[in-house]
């Protein structure tokens, strides 16, 4: 079985979705650098208040935060999925550089593939629940903003980072760090490529079986 693994890929792919359903499949730690900075922000730490510094200025992690997190998250696990991280050039050389120290060598970096275009229509018609928090695509799901969440009956809302100009920014945020870093590992012979069209249930399947076939060993 493959131990260590990143999910990368640009907004609306699922990327969150995937990585929790291969956690519980395979019983692998997960987590993203947003995800265990909310964890500690809500714990009022020092490494969660310094987070927030950036964040309230509408600003991105500097390398140096992100990789200290991780690491500390990591600490003494020896099998994780990271969603999302490494996020730039520079984290994914400084993480690299961590886990050869920790004899931890990455076994596969799974990039999440969806054309440009399917994006920008995901993401216009992405709806979620103020009350679960669940996300619903009105054209697969057949709902629309007024309708009510069909999982608790609370009301849908479109995410206010979903407009226009909040995906223009997101998506040149992608080409330019986030690519990169795909092409750094692509170099190394990690990257492998899933096409992120086909519903969930297929991607995870896609990724499930590739994941398994590390398990020859
Ligand atoms: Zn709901």
């Amino acid at each position: 079985m493959k131990n260590r693994i990143v999910l990368l890929g640009p907004p609306a792919t699922g990327k969150g979705t995937q990585a929790a359903l291969l956690s519980a499949a395979f019983g692998l730690p997960a987590a993203s650098t947003g995800a265990i900075l909310r964890a500690e922000k809500t714990k009022g730490s020092a490494i969660g208040l310094e987070a927030e510094n950036w964040t309230a200025r509408g600003l991105l992690f500097p390398d140096e935060l992100a990789l200290r997190v991780v690491w500390q998250w990591i600490d003494k696990r020896t099998r994780f999925l990271l969603d999302g991280f490494p996020r730039t050039l520079g984290q994914a050389e400084s993480f690299d550089q961590g886990l050869d120290e920790r004899g931890l060598p990455l076994d596969t970096v799974y990039l999440l593939d969806l054309p440009e275009e399917t994006i920008r229509q995901r993401m216009v018609s992405r709806l979620t629940c103020l009350g679960c928090g669940a996300v619903y695509n009105e054209s697969f799901h057949r709902i629309n903003g007024d309708s009510p969440c069909p999982a608790c009956g609370a009301a849908l809302s479109r995410r206010s980072d979903d407009t226009t100009e909040a995906l223009d920014q997101r998506m040149a945020q992608y080409r330019e760090q986030t690519l990169p870093v795909a092409e750094h590992y692509r170099g190394k012979g990690l990257l492998k490529k899933v096409d992120a069209s086909p519903g969930r249930d297929a991607v995870f399947n896609a990724i499930y079986e590739d994941m398994q076939a590390g398990a020859a060993v």
